[in-house]
């Protein structure tokens, strides 16, 4: 097994931090698209982000509820300084 299959089986969510604010954060790919996107590694009360494995699913608002406690936040949504992810253009 080469070792990079093997550190995508062992990845619960890599985590890492936001190269801008700091913050902990999980970078997940999109169920469909696979665009990775980074996710806060803490769950938020009013998150729509579920983190499943190395992927991540948007949870419509009708269905949060059964998630409670393990929702989370797009890091662009909350991140202080997220311009500079998208090319330092707000
Ligand atoms: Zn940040």
């Amino acid at each position: 097994m080469a070792l990079g299959e093997r550190h995508l089986l062992e990845a619960d969510g890599p985590e890492s931090k936001c190269s801008a604010c700091g913050a902990a954060i999980i970078w997940s790919k999109h169920e469909k698209t696979g665009k990775p996107n980074p996710i806060d590694a803490e769950p938020s009360d009013d998150g729509n982000v579920l983190v499943v494995g190395e992927r991540y699913t948007i949870v419509p608002a009708a269905e949060r509820a059964s998630h409670a406690g393990k929702l989370r936040k797009s890091h662009f949504v909350t991140c202080k300084d997220a311009a500079s992810f998208r090319g330092g253009k707000a």
